[in-house]
């Protein structure tokens, strides 16, 4: 009989996440048997029950998401060289008795570009928000040879903090702090909503001005629903929309590839994928 893998997501509540029917889809379409839990952990718990899961040798890994992504470091054995460039985990890898703490976020959004033709070779970008996804869209933008990145967000602080820490990281790129419904004078490559604006149980709004530089592109993280008020405006506006569901399905290709191996024919799995989260809850 084949073998029946164990897996999971970690966060709290949990109940909103859609990794376990992404990884439904996946283990049925690709005939790998996979039993993929929510797995509803507090933060005060996190430190045990990773090390039962470890102890128990049966994980292959576990993604994590909210409220977790930068507390679960230090519960780790060691990060990937991109998990440590974000300070933040999206999924661990149970290796040989070890855990790996890794971001596939930031594969996700560099994939979502790459799709879309989108180069940021000497580019300036424009990031709104400061959280765990916008550190991941930091690290992918500068990876890509983004010249500058403005960040925006409402708490301030937060912003210059994060400007300081990736400026360290990537000298080439240039972060600095944005006003809030500032527009800086120079050209615009890429506008991207980390915040959760638009998405459903937040207020339906976009940070994107009225003076934002027409065919830019603007991608939204914020993937339900999947035409958000940011998305609309920037059409508008005659900019790019890309919406966040690329990067959600890419950052599970991701995951389910560290854990059982590569796939083949990615594009077509990835949509076949999409058409099934659109169609079961978008
Ligand atoms: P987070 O760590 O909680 O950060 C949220 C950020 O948004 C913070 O900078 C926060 O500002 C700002 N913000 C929150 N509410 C706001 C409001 N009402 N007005 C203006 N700014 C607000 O969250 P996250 O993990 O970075 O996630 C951000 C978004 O990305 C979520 O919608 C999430 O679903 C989406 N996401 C999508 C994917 C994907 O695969 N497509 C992956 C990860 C995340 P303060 O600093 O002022 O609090």
């Amino acid at each position: 009989m084949d073998k029946t893998y164990l897996a999971g997501v970690i966060g709290y509540p949990i109940k909103h996440s859609l990794s376990p029917l992404l990884f439904e889809f996946l283990s049925k379409k690709l005939k790998t048997p996979v039993v993929y839990l929510p797995l509803a952990i507090k933060t005060n718990e996190l430190k045990t029950k990773l090390k039962n899961a470890k102890d128990l040798c049966v994980f292959s890994g576990v993604n994590v998401t909210i409220p977790h992504k930068e507390k679960v470091i230090k519960h780790v054995d060691r990060l990937t060289p991109t998990a440590k460039s974000v300070g933040a985990v999206n999924l661990i890898h149970f290796k040989n008795q070890t855990l790996i703490g890794d971001n596939s976020d930031v594969y996700g959004i560099k994939e979502t570009l790459k799709e879309h033709k989108i180069s940021l070779r000497g580019k300036s970008v424009i990031l709104y928000g400061a959280g765990g996804a916008a550190k991941a869209v930091c690290t992918a933008v500068a990876q890509l040879g983004a010249k500058k990145v403005w960040i925006q967000n409402r708490t301030t602080v937060k912003s210059t903090k994060l400007c300081r820490f990736f400026s360290r990281q990537f000298t080439k790129t240039q972060f600095s702090s944005l006003s809030l419904n500032k527009e800086p004078k120079e050209k615009i490559a890429l506008y991207v909503n980390a915040t959760p604006l638009g998405m459903q149980g937040f207020p339906k709004k976009s940070p994107l001005t009225s003076l934002a530089c027409k065919n830019a592109f603007a991608f939204d993280l914020v993937y339900r629903p999947e035409s958000t008020v940011f998305l609309r405006d920037a059409k508008k506006q005659g900019l790019q929309p890309i919406g966040g569901l690329d990067m959600l399905i890419w950052q599970a290709i991701a995951s389910w590839e560290l854990w059982f191996g590569k796939v083949s024919q990615r594009q077509k799995l990835k949509k076949a994928l999409s058409n099934y989260i659109r169609k079961k809850v978008l």
